[in-house]
């Protein structure tokens, strides 16, 4: 297997010359094998260029699996741009967390209504099937996939994909529990349960071969960000640390993150390596790098 990052930041778009090293285009991933169904996680922006290598270069990979972690503007303002959804032939299934209120397919269809964008989805060209998605696992040719609840303001899924012994994990848009609610005489009771929760997350990404994981803030803008859904990269860190993942990708990068600082964040995380700790690499998702599981 093998996942290229296209789209690695969080929140919006930033273009410009101090984020050209890890790139502006907000989140999108592929996964992919040669025999293999083409698999992508959220259509951030990244999509786009996504799309277009997919057409000039992969003619004959008209079967795309597309993945939502969750439908923020942030992880699918690049669907509308991506060229196959406009072409005969292909076969594009979309996954995502089932909502209650609306479904996927309506969720996605409004930011294509004429009010946002141009064309309509009743003109798109390619056959489209939708599916809802809660914590569960499934066969997807040769992947097993899992997906897991994560902590954000609205239903979000981070997913597991495997394949003969090897795995990648897809976390992004979470934030560890924690209580909320100063109530002594629950404490406990309270407690319990994001321990709970936690332990659980930790059991997902345990011995993952890559793990792709939320990695907003440093342990001093989180103080003031807590509750908005994205994790420090402390606590990042100490997850992939405990659940022994063999390689670590900080990933959702903060719009105000320049690339300078990004690098020294990351220089800084990979004197960890050295101590006594199972993560054999620390690096920062960039637009364009693949990495081999
Ligand atoms: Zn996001
Ligand atoms: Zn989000």
């Amino acid at each position: 297997m093998k996942l290229r990052f296209w789209g690695v930041r969080g929140s919006i778009p930033v273009p410009g010359p101090e984020t050209s090293y890890f790139g502006g285009n907000t989140s999108c991933t592929q996964l992919y094998d040669d025999d293999e169904p083409m698999v992508i996680i959220d259509a951030g922006t990244g999509i786009r260029i996504l799309g277009m290598d997919l057409v000039k270069n992969h003619p004959d990979k008209k079967e795309i699996h597309l993945f939502f972690s969750h439908t923020h503007w942030d992880h699918i303002q690049g669907l509308p741009f991506f060229a196959p959804l406009f072409i005969p032939g292909y076969k594009i299934s979309i996954y995502g967390p089932v909502h209650y209120e609306k479904s996927l397919e309506e969720i996605l269809d409004r930011q294509m209504e004429y009010t946002y964008f141009p064309v309509r989805v009743a003109e798109l060209q390619a056959e489209l099937q939708y599916h809802e998605l809660k914590e569960g696992s499934f066969d997807l040719n040769g992947y097993t996939v899992r997906s897991k609840y994560l902590n954000h303001p609205v239903l979000c899924l981070g997913y597991r994909f495997e394949k003969d012994g090897k795995s990648v994990v897809y976390c992004t848009d979470h934030e560890p529990y924690y209580n909320f609610i100063d109530d002594a005489e629950n404490s406990e009771e309270m407690n319990q349960i994001i321990d709970e929760q936690n332990g659980k997350l930790l059991e997902f990404i345990r011995g993952a071969d890559l793990l792709v994981m939320d990695s907003q803030y440093t342990s001093e803008e989180y103080h003031s960000h807590t509750g908005w859904g994205h994790s420090s990269i402390k606590h990042t860190l100490d997850l992939a640390k405990n659940g022994e993942v063999k390689k670590y990708a900080l990933f959702h990068h903060d719009p105000d993150r320049t690339d300078n600082n990004e690098k020294k964040i990351i220089a800084e995380l990979q004197k960890e390596i050295k101590n006594p700790c199972l993560i054999k690499e620390i690096f920062g998702a960039r637009e364009g790098l693949v990495v081999d599981i």
